[in-house]
């Protein structure tokens, strides 16, 4: 067991280090401010959302390890996806931050899971589930047009 934690570490420093879509999108059409005054965390994230699609995404702003790292990880696991599928992983993703992540497959998840263990540390749950409430707020406001023939 330790041998995995000590590799969702890893993801965790490596996705702080080097955080995925850090940046302010040229081209986007939906913003949201993302704010945890707890810890200090700010970040601004930009989608592209086109089609039912994000079809691009980026943040930008500080905050503390564990909410860039998330917010990293949020960002490469939703670029190119579609709304359904990026609601249903928020959904997830929240029964792993409130420690109910049993009900959930590992393999499923990839690298997410490394999110896991800060449900032992509420004081860190608001900073790994910051960017993923905002995202989710996000989507939804975004209510598709459903046409039926
Ligand atoms: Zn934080």
């Amino acid at each position: 067991m330790s041998n995995l934690n000590e590799l969702y570490q890893e993801v965790i420093l490596d996705h702080n280090k080097n955080p995925r879509y850090f940046k302010k999108l040229e081209n986007y059409n939906r913003k949201i401010e993302a704010r945890n005054p707890l810890c200090g965390d700010q970040y601004t994230i930009y989608l592209l959302i086109e089609d039912g699609k994000i079809k691009n995404i980026g943040f930008e702003g500080v905050g503390c390890a564990i909410s860039k790292a998330s917010s990293s990880l949020m960002t490469s696991s939703v670029v190119n996806q579609s709304i359904e599928f990026s609601k249903n992983l928020f959904n997830k993703m929240h029964l792993i931050f409130t420690g109910k992540s049993n009900s959930i497959n590992e393999d499923e998840l990839g690298s997410l899971f490394a999110l896991s263990g800060v449900s032992e540390f509420p004081a860190r749950v608001k900073c790994a589930s910051l960017s993923w409430h905002a995202l989710n707020g996000v989507l939804s406001e975004i209510h598709e047009t459903v046409t039926t023939e």
